[in-house]
């Protein structure tokens, strides 16, 4: 079997297809999503690839990502894909925000990201290669910052951009590769339908941005087509 990856979000739009493609490739897949009685393209590739299994984790319940923890035991993860993310509030322009709405698109953005890695950096360091990938977005690039707004979901990705460098650091002894990726601006909910690309392109060149992150690339912020992107 090629590899063992755990992805988060995967009920819908990037994480469901790269659980897909990564199931298609013989991979096995722990699919997570926080509501599996909802997640109907998921148990159909769940029927369709036997070495898929899909499990539930709402990603701000830590209660539940310790109990999947333990489910799993010393299982090694060769990558461990932070997917799972919320926008907010569309158009949080100033003088308009939403505090509430903020505190909870940082829970599952920022914090849930390091919440994951945490709990289970001892099945990736116990793996073959060794990736831990988490899905940031262009938009939380400060040096990519023209147009302002957008308080909340930015600074969630440009905070979790930061937890991924740190992470970075701290997992290095390790031999673990931690890296930031944008996925382009991708046609799925939080997408829309004017984005540029499908889920699949996203999909293949996310796939295999990871697939080829060794050491060099940790604490980088990669794109999907393999060009690295300014913090
Ligand atoms: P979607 O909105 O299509 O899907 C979001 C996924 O995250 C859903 O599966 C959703 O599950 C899940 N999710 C949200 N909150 C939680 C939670 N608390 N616990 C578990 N799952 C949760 O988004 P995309 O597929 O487009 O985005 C995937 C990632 O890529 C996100 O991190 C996003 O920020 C990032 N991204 C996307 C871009 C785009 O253009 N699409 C651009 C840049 C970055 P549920 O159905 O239960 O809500």
């Amino acid at each position: 079997m090629p590899g063992t990856v755990l992805i988060t979000g995967c009920n819908r739009g990037i994480g469901l297809e790269m659980t897909r493609q990564f199931a298609a490739d013989g991979w096995r897949v722990f699919a997570t999503c926080r509501d599996p009685a909802q997640a109907g393209g998921l148990h159909a590739l769940e029927g369709e690839y036997p070495q898929l299994e899909v499990h539930q984790l709402d990603v701000t319940d830590y209660d539940q990502m310790a109990q999947l923890a333990e489910k799993l035991g010393d299982q090694p993860l060769d990558i461990l894909v932070s997917n799972a993310g919320y926008y907010g509030p569309k158009g949080t322009l100033f003088g308009r925000v939403d505090r509430e709405e903020w505190r909870k698109v940082l829970e599952a953005n920022t914090i849930a990201p390091y919440m994951l890695a945490e709990t289970f950096c001892d099945n990736v360091a116990a793996s073959e290669r060794k990736v831990i990938a988490v899905l940031s977005s262009k938009v939380g690039s400060i040096a990519d910052n023209s147009s302002g707004g957008g308080y909340i979901y930015r600074s969630s990705k440009t905070a979790v951009n930061q937890v991924v460098k740190s992470l970075s650091v701290d997992l290095r002894e390790r031999g673990i590769s931690v890296i930031a990726l944008h996925p382009g601006w991708v046609k799925t909910d939080m997408g829309g339908p004017n984005a540029l690309i499908s889920a699949e392109e996203s999909a293949t060149g996310l796939r295999g941005v990871m697939l080829g992150a060794g050491m060099d690339l940790s604490g980088h912020f990669m794109n999907y087509d393999g060009s690295e992107i300014p913090w």
